[in-house]
């Protein structure tokens, strides 16, 4: 097939090689959880596009959105300028958020909102002369994206650290959360050095391609509380977790906590196209704004983009409009039901669900080529990275679409020796 081989000659795909890349397969079209491939065969998806695609593919409302947008305009520079998406976007954010949260920076990537939060960070306490607070602190097993910062929070084995060695910011990274007694490791670094730390920065709840760890929300709730008594900002990464996938709107949702900064992303425009933004309390933006340099010093230049504003409304209106809450419970159920069997087998270390997320953790790294030819020939969509092979689905998923997934994977992590 030509194109697959102008593709294996001239094209990079993610975590793998240029020159003897792992098998990527050619996706002709994709509509509600199915995905046709060039070849005619069909898979489920169970990915959701890494976290993203709550609604499936082609949604109808979706798609008539941007198709009505993009006669209007696809993009406008926000520069001195504003839109109606923007604002409309922006107003039922604020519906669906603490009345703490009133600043909204829009961006354009998860990284890059990951940026922008720890930037904001640095300039509130630049603008209360504490420049030295410059550092920041996280947990292990995390993980924030691949540009430079949000690469120097994740997790520094997963995140590659020893590659990009010392170009990359040390940060201060307390133990993997999972109980509460694990907060001492982060104690002892927030009461040691304070004086020099920013912000904490960590993804609520649940720690998505750092691990797929789940961890207690006491864990968290004593984080928050450690940080303010000790002056130190706390970001909430939601870019996974956000807009139902853990059982909640956002994770956060699972405390009585706040963090100062939010960062959304992914599943914001029902994985139409890549957009996030960063909300914060109005506490945080006055501090940036009533100092020098009297703005917060960022600005992309697709910021805001009208489509993506416009499908991102449109795809939490979709959201809100079916019971999304009772359909991530009826999937949690299933999925418990139907990947538990897993435990039993050898080479399983740990089978665990949470909201619309499944989890099966196997003892040693498997073969990714091996794997993923099984899954495709079992007409599923599922991409494991390590020792684990997990799957979120799209919401819309039905009962059936659901069982011939997890059985898929059922089937295959028992070919597993
Ligand atoms: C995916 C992800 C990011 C990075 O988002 P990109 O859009 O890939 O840049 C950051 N944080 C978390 C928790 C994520 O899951």
């Amino acid at each position: 097939m030509r194109d697959l081989e102008f593709d294996r000659e001239h094209i990079w795909h993610p975590y793998t090689s240029a020159t003897n890349p792992l098998p990527t397969y050619l996706v002709k079209r994709a509509s509600g959880v199915r995905i046709e491939l060039e070849d005619g065969r069909e898979l489920i998806e169970g990915m959701s596009s890494w976290w993203a695609c709550v609604h499936g593919y082609n949604h109808p409302r979706l798609n008539e959105a941007i198709e009505n947008q993009i006669k209007d305009m696809s993009h406008i520079m926000f520069g001195g300028l504003t839109h109606k998406p923007a604002i409309e976007l922006g107003k039922l954010l604020l519906t669906l958020l603490p009345t703490d949260f009133q600043k909204i920076f829009y961006a354009d990537s998860g990284s890059v909102s990951v940026e922008v939060s720890m930037k904001m960070a640095i300039q509130y306490w630049y603008s209360k002369q504490r420049p030295d607070k410059n550092n920041f602190v996280t947990v292990r097993s995390g993980y924030h994206g691949d540009t430079w910062n949000a690469m120097s929070v994740c997790d520094p084995q997963t995140g590659m650290h020893s590659i990009f060695g010392s170009a990359l910011p040390i940060r201060y990274f307390a133990k993997k959360p999972n109980t509460k007694e694990d907060i001492s490791s982060l104690r002892e670094i927030i009461e040691k050095e304070n004086d020099n730390i920013a912000a904490f920065i960590i993804e609520p709840i649940v720690q998505g391609a750092g691990g797929m760890n789940f961890y207690d929300k006491e864990y968290l709730e004593e984080a928050v509380k450690l940080c303010r008594e000790n002056e130190v900002l706390v970001i909430f990464d939601e870019i996974a977790t956000g807009f139902g996938r853990t059982g909640r709107l956002f994770a956060f949702e699972h405390i009585n906590l706040l963090p100062d900064i939010l960062c959304i992303g992914k599943a914001l425009t029902g994985g139409y196209m890549t957009m996030s933004a960063v909300i914060t309390t109005n506490n945080i933006a006055e501090q940036i704004s009533n100092n020098y340099p009297y703005a917060f010093m960022h600005g992309p230049t697709f910021m805001a983009n009208p489509l993506a504003c416009t499908v991102a409304k449109a795809s939490i209106e979709l959201l809100l409009s079916y019971n999304w809450k009772t359909r991530v419970e009826e999937i949690e159920k299933q999925l418990n039901d139907e990947l538990s069997i897993a435990r039993e087998f050898e080479p399983v270390q740990e089978v665990r669900v949470m909201g619309a997320i499944g989890v099966i953790e196997m003892k040693k790294d498997v073969d990714m080529a091996w794997i993923q030819r099984r899954f495709v020939e079992e007409g599923v969509w599922v991409r494991p990275f390590g020792r684990l092979v997990y799957i979120m689905p799209a919401f819309i998923i039905t009962k059936e679409e659901l069982r011939i997934l997890t059985s898929a994977l059922i089937r295959v992590v028992s070919e597993i020796k």
